[in-house]
């Protein structure tokens, strides 16, 4: 049976036990609307860690949106039965004042120098087109860690930038080991997220053309072509169709993230985008170049 928790202090205590005699923690930290991608982080903490636990929690910190936020699908039951059925020991949740205890405000919002800075790897695309997101984010990150004290965090390449800002936390502060998996796509190529039971059937098929915009890049990338604009206008047009706002479509060099894009030829390339679909903003990524060693 799997331990469900309603609050960080609950979860602090029971993986002090789980991390006795030297035993390792596996830890996936998710907002729930649990699916396969989720899933596969799931099963890969598992096989690597003696214990595995998970949290489900919305964090309204991280949502520069308020209707993004309200909408973002939640249904915890289904997520903890998902959890339990592949062996999860414990899964808990929280709330602003159980993370924060005595630093909200009278309105309940946190104050805002309990905020963290999220460092360099927050500057450009998702940073400049969510302002707020990853401090939002990281806040709660660490208060997470914190309180779990894991042996291995596990995270999705599908959400790039977090993985650069979750590392660089997790470099400062010397733990944990930061496991980053990849993308896991429905057979169509669109890359699994909560927020795609938002789309209609007809909102999915069009969705498709961000994965494609991404392998068009890499198909040209694999023939050689290394300038970045010429690689940027590949991904833009395949992307570019009625319906579907680009809020970017940009490349970056995954070894030395800059704010700004690349100009000229590029000797190693990762292809980003966030395009709306159906007002549902939607987020995907794929290396061009070999990936890093390590990522
Ligand atoms: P979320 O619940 O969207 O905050 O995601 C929780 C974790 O699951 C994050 O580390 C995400 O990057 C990861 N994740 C979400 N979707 C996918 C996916 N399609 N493939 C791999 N990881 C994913």
């Amino acid at each position: 049976m799997i331990v469900e928790l309603a609050s960080p202090a609950e979860a602090r205590a029971w993986c002090l036990g789980a991390r006795a005699a030297g035993r390792t923690l596996g830890f996936v930290p998710t907002m729930g609307a649990l699916h396969e991608g989720h899933l596969e982080l799931v099963a890969r903490a598992l096989r690597e860690n003696d214990v595995t636990c998970a949290s489900v929690y919305v964090n309204p910190l991280q949502f520069n949106d308020r209707a993004d936020f309200e909408r973002y699908p939640r249904d915890f039951a289904a997520d903890a039965r998902r959890l339990e059925a592949l062996g999860v020991a414990m899964v808990f949740t929280g709330t602003l004042a159980g993370f924060f205890p005595g630093d909200l405000r009278a309105d309940g919002t946190l104050k805002p120098a309990r905020l963290l800075a999220p460092g360099p790897s927050a500057e450009g695309l998702e940073g400049a087109h969510r302002p707020g997101h990853f401090a939002g984010m990281i806040t709660i990150v660490e208060r997470l860690f914190d309180c779990v004290q894991p042996t291995r965090a596990y995270f999705g390449q599908k959400d790039y930038q977090q993985t650069l800002v979750v590392r660089d936390l997790a470099r400062r502060q010397k733990r944990p080991e930061i496991v980053v998996c990849p993308t896991s796509r429905e057979r169509s190529g669109l890359a699994r997220s909560s927020r795609n039971m938002l789309l209609s059937k007809s909102e999915l098929d069009r969705a498709v053309c961000l994965s494609r915009g991404l392998k068009a890049a890499e198909k040209a990338w694999k023939k050689g072509l290394r300038d970045a604009q010429a690689l940027r206008a590949i991904l833009q047009a395949e992307i570019a169709r009625p319906g579907v706002e680009i809020e970017y479509a940009e490349l970056r060099d995954p070894e030395r993230w800059t704010a700004s894009a690349p100009q000229g030829n590029m000797k190693r390339a990762i292809a980003l985008v966030a395009a709306r679909v159906g007002g549902v903003r939607l987020i995907d990524n794929m290396y061009l170049s070999a990936p890093p060693r390590g990522s």
